[in-house]
């Protein structure tokens, strides 16, 4: 889940936030914010997708084309 509002960034206030760096391969790096508290991902540089919760693509399209139904 990710962020996208300051009014659920005021949920982890307090909490212990971490950035983590992931790296699939050399080229593939991803940065994240996350929550220790509530083991909860604040930020990736890759954006989910609301309705079905899939990692979308680097043009930030869901894989399953949700968008276009
Ligand atoms: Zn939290
Ligand atoms: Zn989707």
């Amino acid at each position: 889940m990710t962020i996208y509002t300051s009014a659920e960034l005021k949920r982890h206030m307090g909490h212990e936030i971490v950035v983590g760096l992931y790296c699939e391969n050399s080229l593939d790096e991803e940065a994240t914010i996350e929550c220790e508290t509530c083991y909860e991902i604040l930020y990736s540089q890759f954006k989910f997708c609301p309705k079905c919760h899939k990692k979308m693509n680097k043009f930030g399209n869901c894989s399953d084309r949700c968008d276009e139904k």
